[in-house]
């Protein structure tokens, strides 16, 4: 059975970061909870690692 793990609606602006939870309202802020699914924010960031590991090959 898939796992349908939700993420706090306001969680841009009333959490640090995203607060995840399997019911219907976040357990910290009472906020909707969505499908995080469609991510609305990309934590892993690529552009932050590529910049990065471009900066530590000029330095050769
Ligand atoms: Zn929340």
């Amino acid at each position: 059975m898939k796992s349908d793990i939700r993420v706090c609606s306001a969680w841009q602006s009333e959490h640090d970061r995203p607060v995840y939870t399997l019911s219907a309202t976040c357990p910290d802020c009472g906020a909707e909870a969505v499908n995080s699914a469609p991510a609305p924010f990309d934590p892993t960031n690529p552009h932050g690692e590529y910049r990065r590991s471009l900066k530590r090959r000029r330095r050769q």
